[in-house]
């Protein structure tokens, strides 16, 4: 922790050299000993030392300057480090100033001038305050502090990005918190852009994109290399699984993702059916070993870069990011996976991150703790979202169309959530609407059988309704199916023998799209298992059929 600072000002030089000498004698083993001659300067320090975390234990000033009195000085600071025991240094005759201010700005104590000798005037005093103020200083936090409000669809995505890439972080909601409000809302501008976050370095971002707050933390987002032996595009378990065989078997490869390593499954409270994990493994837990095994090997990831399009330059391939650079490469493998359905219901798109949340968002679980949530959906991904939040929330309630659980959820979630008190499942109804002031409030339900329309109260909406897969990017490059999975080896279909404008004379090769050399793994791939296993199975898989590939180039 850094050292709590004891802050003096004085406008006499004199005076306040000498108050620092006896403070650094004293306490400079301790505390940072800081001084300034003018208050509008001393406002600034303390700014910046709440920007960046550090306490102010105590502040000691003279009450006569020019400008602004002591009294008026302690004021503002207070504003900042509420905290920090306020001593003002008098002359006689300001003795009534002083004893007038102990109200206004809850002064802790009035020190007369000269206070010699120091160690019967002035230490037995401030030990005395120091000793109070260790007992009520909040340990200060050292990381990274993301200031906004719960409800704004913009802090959302910055905490959810931040949780993703495992990066620490403390959450302090601007409204509840009146010391960062002094040091927030000036930077957050007018209208307030939010969330802002503070830096450690004592710098800040205000609502930055993923992009800006993964360079800020060092998190690398451009690729090393113009070229490359292997692209994986897509770093779930299919990409990840990929890597790890590619970069271990010696190839130069390349992993990009657009958010956070893991993809669904990192979202996942708890993948118990994953081999080798008897006790089940969270899906953060799994994907950041898995991104670890693979740097260790040398691949190389880059994160919060969308691939936009692929290119055939033959016999390379050029893979186009969103930032408009371009990455060569001999081979590449898709695994962008699918993305959740849309609900588009009425009132979703104002609620988004406000209450309405695509998926598991496991880190606001806190938030909803005592309150009452809904799930909208009725598959695995579904019931494990249940049960994560059955742990916190008061009540879950599961909205559902099928007439059971047991259509599309594996048995052992269905009997999980048939135990579990606070979970009730409605099932044959669907959610035609989201509303509330500012944050969801009610969710509007029709019964499907009998049409009848009905609200339920709800402090938050978590969907999950099925899966589509994210192949914008390679439209036109690949075949895909009618639903947009991309097509691989033996389903590609035929023209003559060979699939349709191929021109080897060779077959595709397992997982091998329309493209030679461009392979597709994992959810994104039209017949996939839609599994963490499968995934994990043909990404591994694919790296072989991938130096067949090479052979031939
Ligand atoms: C909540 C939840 C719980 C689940 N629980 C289980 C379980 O218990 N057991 C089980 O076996 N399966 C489970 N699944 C399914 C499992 O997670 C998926 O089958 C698996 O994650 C698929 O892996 P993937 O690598 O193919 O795709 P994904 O996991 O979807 O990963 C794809 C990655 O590609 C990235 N990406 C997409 N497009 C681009 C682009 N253009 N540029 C850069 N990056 C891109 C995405 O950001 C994502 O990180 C669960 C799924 C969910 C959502």
């Amino acid at each position: 922790m850094a050292r709590p600072v004891i802050m003096s000002v004085d406008d006499d030089p004199e005076v306040l050299n000498a108050v620092e000498r006896d403070l650094r004698v004293h306490y400079g083993s301790d505390y940072r000993i800081l001084k300034s001659g003018a208050p509008a300067a001393a406002i600034d320090v303390a700014r910046q030392l709440q920007e960046r975390g550090t306490p102010v234990a105590m502040f000691l000033v003279d009450q006569r300057m020019p400008g602004m009195s002591g009294t008026e000085l302690l004021t503002e600071v207070r504003k900042l480090h509420p905290d920090a025991r306020k001593v003002l240094l008098t002359a006689y005759a300001d003795t009534q100033a002083a004893i007038s201010s102990i109200n206004d700005v809850e002064l802790d104590y009035y020190l007369l001038k000269p206070w010699h000798p120091p160690e019967e005037r002035l230490y037995p005093v401030l030990d005395d305050l120091l000793s109070d103020w260790k007992g009520v200083a909040r340990v200060p936090y050292e990381g990274i502090r993301v200031v906004g409000s719960t409800w704004s669809a913009t802090c959302y995505s910055a905490k959810q990005f931040l949780a993703g890439n495992h990066v620490p972080y403390q959450w302090i909601e601007l409204e509840r918190d009146t010391a960062i409000q002094e040091v927030v809302r000036p930077l957050a501008g007018d209208p307030p852009q939010l969330p802002v976050i503070l830096f450690p370095d004592g710098t800040h971002l205000v609502a930055p994109s993923s992009r800006q707050l993964a360079e800020k933390i060092g998190i690398q987002t451009r690729a090393q290399l113009a070229f490359y032996d292997l692209i994986i595009v897509g770093a779930g378990p299919a990409g990840l699984a990929a890597a790890v065989y590619g970069a271990s078997e010696g190839l130069h490869t390349l992993m990009i993702e657009e958010s956070a390593t893991g993809g669904q499954a990192g979202t996942s409270s708890r993948i118990e059916n994953y081999l080798g994990f008897p006790a089940g493994v969270s899906g953060s837990d799994l994907a950041r070993r898995a991104t670890d095994q693979a740097r260790r090997f040398g691949a190389e990831l880059v994160t919060a870069q969308e691939a936009v399009g692929i290119r055939r330059e033959d016999p390379y391939r050029v893979v186009q990011l969103s930032d408009g650079s371009e990455v060569s490469t001999k081979a590449v493998v898709l695994a962008m996976g699918v993305s959740v359905r849309q609900l588009n219901a009425a009132g979703e798109q104002s609620l988004l991150g406000a209450g309405v949340y695509y998926g598991a968002a496991l880190f606001e679980a806190a938030t909803y703790r005592d309150q009452d949530v809904s799930i909208v959906g009725g598959a695995n991904s579904a019931g494990q979202g249940a049960l994560f939040f059955s742990r916190y929330a008061r009540k879950v309630t599961m909205l559902v169309r099928a007439e059971s659980l047991s259509r599309a959820m594996s048995q052992y979630l269905v009997d999980r959530i048939a135990q579990t008190k606070n979970i009730e499942v409605l099932t044959r109804v669907e959610v035609t609407g989201f509303s509330g002031s500012g944050k969801l409030e009610k969710i509007a339900l029709r019964k499907l059988d009998s049409g009848e329309e009905q609200a339920i109260g709800a402090a938050a909406a978590f969907i999950f309704i099925g899966a589509a897969p994210r192949t914008d990017m390679v439209a036109g490059a690949v075949e895909r199916d009618d639903k947009g999975y991309i097509l691989t080896g033996p389903d590609l279909p035929l023209e003559k023998d060979r699939p349709k404008g191929w021109l080897l004379d060779r077959d595709p090769y397992l997982y091998e799209t329309s493209t030679p050399g461009v392979f597709a793994v994992g959810d994104v791939r039209a017949g996939s298992g839609k599994r963490v296993a499968a995934a994990v199975g043909e990404g591994s898989a694919t790296v072989s059929m991938v130096h067949r590939y090479l052979e031939t180039v």
